[in-house]
């Protein structure tokens, strides 16, 4: 049987020379960057050599960049220090965002005064800017959270002209990028993002190590308490490793990413294709031509009793894939992104999230397109 991979937005295969670079750390660099000794300074100069790299593809400062975990962790921390220790007394988010982010405000919430804006989302999945414009009029101490990429529409924010709505109306700006950094140039001396926050698991690195950018003109207070590592920021013994593998996958993604974009657009426009010539009654969710050049959402013309099953009838031809639907016992909830801006009947029609890489041929989507046919 196949085994294909379509589910790169879930996450991505490790690029070979990033296992490389990080067995190299494994096997001769396991001091501790804490240490004095030579072994710690070795250790402690590979993390501040990653750093520095990260912050030039960047054009950023390397004092701005701070290693976490993960996406989560970084958005975890900057929401809250934001509304723990700058006291923001609103924040404007969307029902699109990411868990990592809609779950954390919610927590926050209950736990601190301050309050929520939701911008409305239009039709095509996108954010209504002139709502976001409105909705800053209002003179209160605000940090906007909107993500760059959506990881189940493949929708592109423009972060330019939200930046920017952000600096004139003297709110604070934080991005998830997670779905998109590695993928897109990004010149931070230009764009005015205040918090960015990136996964290296999701632009062929490790998974359990991601970073945060962190504008220097704003001091946050950290979520993890303990030694001093990361300025203070983040306290944990470094994983130099993930660190090493982080910076080595980012490198080579922005060394590639004229080439790899290109190919993988092509394989976009050849799925979209192909949906249109077997499936011509499907719906895209956003114009394709619009999202972004990984992500492919859509929903198949098939019956509504298919919902719950067809994942895993994907699965068992050998095709990973997902849908923005969870799943659970049997019964299909749609969602929270999809129920956002798509009505009934479609939301609850079969969907799926077909995300790419360039590991990817258009074999692997022919496979994809003759197996449908056979569900
Ligand atoms: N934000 C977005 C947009 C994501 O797609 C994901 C992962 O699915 C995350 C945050 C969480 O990232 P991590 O898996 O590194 O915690």
């Amino acid at each position: 049987m196949k085994n294909i991979y379509l589910d790169n937005a879930a996450t991505t295969a490790v690029r070979p020379e990033v296992i490389s670079a990080m067995l190299q750390v494994l096997q001769e660099d396991y001091g501790n960057p804490s240490s004095t000794h030579s072994f710690g300074r070795t250790t402690k100069n590979l993390i501040e050599l990653s750093r520095k790299s990260i912050a030039k593809n960047l054009n950023c400062l390397a004092q701005e960049i701070v290693f976490t975990s993960c996406g989560t962790e970084a958005n975890n921390f900057i929401l809250r220090s934001c509304v723990r220790d700058l006291h923001v007394e609103r924040i404007i988010t969307s029902k699109i965002e990411h868990h990592a982010v809609l779950h954390t405000v919610e927590v926050l919430q209950r736990e601190y005064s301050f309050s929520v804006d939701y911008v409305s989302i239009l039709p095509d999945g996108t954010i209504d800017y002139s709502h976001l414009e409105t909705l800053l009029e209002e003179n209160k101490k605000t940090l906007v959270s909107l993500m760059h990429v959506n990881n189940e529409t493949g929708t592109i924010l423009d972060l330019e002209k939200v930046a920017k709505l952000c600096k004139n109306h003297n709110a604070y700006f934080h991005t998830d990028m997670v779905q998109s950094i590695g993928k897109v140039k990004i010149d931070l001396e230009t764009i005015p993002i205040d918090f960015l926050v990136a996964s290296a698991h999701k632009f062929h690195g490790p998974k359990g190590i991601g970073f945060a950018f962190i504008r220097k003109t704003i001091a946050l207070q950290p979520l993890l308490l303990g030694g001093e590592q990361e300025k203070g920021l983040r306290a944990g013994t470094e994983s130099v490793h993930n660190i090493v593998g982080m910076t080595t996958a980012f490198t080579m993604a922005l060394e590639q990413l004229e080439t790899e974009k290109n190919y993988v657009l092509e394989l976009k426009n050849y799925l979209v294709q192909q949906i249109e010539k077997y499936f011509p009654d499907s719906l895209f969710v956003g114009n394709p031509k619009d999202t972004f050049y990984t992500l492919l959402n859509v929903i198949l013309p098939f019956d509504v009793s298919k919902t719950s099953m067809l994942l895993f009838q994907l699965d068992m031809h050998g095709v990973a894939v997902s849908r923005g639907s969870a799943c659970q016992s049997g019964s299909v909830k749609p969602s929270h992104v999809l129920e956002a801006f798509i009505t009934e009947p479609y939301l609850k029609q079969p969907n799926l999230r077909i995300s790419l890489s360039h590991y990817n041929t258009k074999e692997d989507i022919d496979y994809l397109l003759t197996t449908l046919q056979k569900i």
